[in-house]
């Protein structure tokens, strides 16, 4: 490895551990479910969490890193059970730089009950384009969840998806993208629940849908400042 792919590692062993205290600042996860990775940029390599290590524990010392296989290059701890899941989307998907596993609870009850989150409200819009969508049964081990999640978000704008009586998977150009994903869709899920109990959601019209996703993703937030006298 050279000196700058080092480098590289070393930063995002320091973010990834610290996205991880995001998952239980937003109550993402029990005890020591959940993970985060992310792509050393044009590396076959990835960072990720170990596996059974309390959160507490999780510094950038603690995370491992594994090629795109899932095997281990370099940490003193097993990588994470979803490594293999992990290690497919990014050989699957280059675009993708982090992804983030977790079972929170009301986005999984979705999940247990085999159905999409519907879009009816703007924040879904935003961030998810549209609904949530639903992806297949998948054991662990293997490639299956793995294909189970690209074969769902492949040409989706959603960057979640609810693989079924599991849990949610997200993507984002980084780790802390996916893991903005991962907060959002439980809120949109908490929130989705309280609807249903409430009444019947109302729909909401494609077009405003798709004015919604265009403008949060390509205006919204902190634009460059335009040069004085341009
Ligand atoms: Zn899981």
């Amino acid at each position: 490895m050279n000196a700058e792919v080092t480098r590289q590692i070393g930063e995002l062993r320091e973010t990834v551990a610290r996205l991880h205290a995001e998952l239980t600042r937003y109550n993402l996860v029990a005890w020591t479910s959940g993970n985060v990775s992310a792509r050393v940029p044009g590396q076959d390599l990835m960072v990720i969490k170990p596996s059974g290590v309390s959160y507490d524990d999780l510094t950038a010392a603690t995370m491992v890193v594994c090629d795109l296989d899932g095997v281990l290059v370099e940490g003193d701890f097993a990588p994470s059970s979803d490594t293999a899941a992990h290690a497919y989307v990014y050989r699957a998907m280059p675009e993708v730089g982090g992804v983030v596993h977790t079972h929170s609870s009301y986005a999984t009850a979705w999940a247990a009950c085999g159905e999409s989150i519907p879009c009816h409200l703007t924040a879904q819009a935003d961030e998810f384009g549209g609904e949530i969508p639903i992806g297949p049964f998948a054991l662990i081990g293997g490639d299956d969840i793995g294909k189970g999640i690209v074969a769902t978000l492949a040409g989706h704008r959603s960057p979640a998806v609810l693989m079924r009586n599991h849990g949610v998977f997200t993507i984002g150009r980084d780790a802390r993208a996916a893991v903005k994903a991962a907060v959002m869709c439980e809120d949109v899920a908490r929130t989705a629940h309280l609807a249903h109990t409430l009444g019947q959601p109302v729909p909401m019209a494609q077009a405003d849908i798709d004015a919604l996703y265009d403008r949060y993703q390509n205006v919204y937030g902190q634009q460059p400042v335009a040069p004085a006298g341009s």
